[in-house]
């Protein structure tokens, strides 16, 4: 092999239509198959995987063998979360016009760093950021960046303000790093989500800055609890819109009110919830988002645009560009978007076409439907589970619903039988120190009937467990 050979190789590969064709038509079969697989691969797919391990091989592959490796062994074990069955974490499916956008800009294979590496997806990205402003009612200055997911997104909107109120206190991190500079205090909910913490970490912001503050019976953060600790203009406040388990929304005006009086930094962890301000059904549990100083949402969960896509959003563009800031001389900017200046990284994929098509495709009215439709029937999932017996431990104010089934190794027992059936998936999760069921309704691919199969699945996996 040389390179001229393999050029002639890729060049053969690139015009072989029945390669995409294949890819396609493989594609096709696996989602018309949605219906019928197992929501979880069954043991016998998961030791298909076996297929997949080898050596590094030494040889250049066969196209037409790795496509149809990765269908033969691959699609069995994978987890249908595309489908309406799926009601695990918090995870999203996605949209077919939406999909059909995304390979067309795999072929563009565009690095949206700069304007000059990629205008269209600059462009793009200048778009999104007007309309989620409008869609989520932020403040009219409002700047984005789109990243790998709320992680990201939360270590950012994070970023800014840790640099921004140390700036404020005559410290510049950029300059002089963390050692020596004032210190800050971060506030958070007793049930602020794991990922807060690995970011706070990697933030230079240990666990022991941080103050929790107590929690109501849906996980929300009680709306005087603030009032009784000391606060000031170094202080970060981490508010969550969107609790895990419950669903539950922080009381975000009397919370944002007091924070901004004290000069603090409030940033709001929306990863699947902020999106309730997106529907008359759900908006009145977001309302006073807008008073926070930043955002993290993910488009990819309740919006069910592909994985992965993670967005930042930040009032003052300052903050966010300074604490992300790159230099170097052959990065030039320009008045047109740079997408790099909102994100820790410079190459990234081009997550700005999926977020316009998804966007494109539902419209408002889409987004609306889309979201109070995944509420109700999370009511409905919610309303068959008591009629059935099972103890409803959250009040359902958006998609998740949380069950048990009274007793604890009952509970368990019937989660993994409910895991094994291949019917339903939907995970455990510990609450209030005890092990519960978590359901999470988050496919617009969910019908009313997956609904009724959900709950009649429960009902086998618990009478099986008592056998
Ligand atoms: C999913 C989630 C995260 C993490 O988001 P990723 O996109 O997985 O990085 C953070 N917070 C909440 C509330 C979440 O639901």
């Amino acid at each position: 092999m040389n390179f001229d050979k393999l050029q002639k190789m890729m060049e053969q590969a690139a015009a072989d239509k029945s390669l995409f064709d294949k890819a396609l038509a493989y594609s096709l079969e696996y989602s018309q198959s949605l219906e019928t697989r197992p929501v979880f691969p069954d043991n016998a797919s998961l030791e298909d995987l076996s297929q997949f391990t080898e050596a590094m091989p030494e040889k250049t592959g066969d196209s037409h063998e790795i496509i149809d490796l990765l269908h033969r062994y691959g699609s069995p074990a994978t987890v249908a979360q595309t489908g309406g069955r799926y009601f695990g974490f918090v995870n999203g499916s996605l949209f077919a016009p939406v999909l059909a956008a995304k390979w067309l800009a795999d072929f563009w294979d565009q690095s949206p760093a700069l304007y000059v590496s990629s205008p269209v997806v600059s462009h793009l990205e200048a778009v999104c950021e007007k309309w989620l402003v409008d869609l989520l009612g932020l403040p009219d200055k409002t700047v984005m960046g789109l990243v790998s997911g709320t992680s990201m997104a939360t270590i950012c909107g994070v970023a800014a303000g840790r640099d921004q109120l140390l700036k404020n206190l005559g410290w510049d991190v950029q300059l002089d790093g963390l050692m020596g500079a004032p210190p800050l205090n971060i506030v958070v909910g007793e049930q602020v989500h794991a990922t807060v913490y690995k970011g706070l970490s990697l933030l230079g912001l240990g666990k022991n800055r941080v103050t929790s503050l107590p929690v109501d019976d849906q996980g929300c953060i009680l709306p005087e609890s603030l009032a009784s600790i000391d606060i000031n203009n170094s202080t970060i406040v981490l508010l969550q819109a969107g609790n895990v388990c419950t669903g539950g929304f922080d009381p975000f005006e009397p919370l944002c009110q007091q924070a901004r009086y004290a000069g603090a930094w409030v940033h709001i962890d929306g990863a699947f919830g902020l999106w309730a301000a997106c529907s008359d059904d759900t908006k009145h549990l977001t309302s006073g988002i807008e008073l926070a100083d930043s955002w993290s949402v993910d488009a990819h969960k309740t919006l069910n645009a592909p994985y992965d896509c993670g967005i930042v959003l930040c009032r003052n563009k300052e903050a966010l560009v300074s604490a992300m800031q790159a230099s170097g001389s052959y990065i030039l900017y320009g008045d047109k978007r740079e997408g790099m200046m909102y994100t820790p990284e410079m190459s990234r994929r081009a997550r700005g076409v999926d977020l316009w098509a998804t966007l494109k495709t539902l419209g408002r009215e889409g987004v609306d439907a889309l979201i109070s439709g995944l509420h109700r029937r999370a009511v409905l999932a919610a309303e068959g589970f008591e009629r059935e017996g099972f103890r409803l431990l959250n009040k359902v104010v958006f998609n998740q619903v949380l069950i048990d089934c009274g007793d604890e190794a009952l509970t368990k027992q019937t989660l993994e039988n409910l895991q094994q059936s291949g019917e339903c998936w939907a995970g455990g999760a510990v609450w209030n120190g005890r092990e519960v069921i978590r359901i999470s309704v988050c496919s617009w691919a969910t019908t009313v009937d997956d609904i009724d199969r959900l709950v009649k699945a429960f009902v086998q996996a618990r009478n099986d467990a008592v056998k």
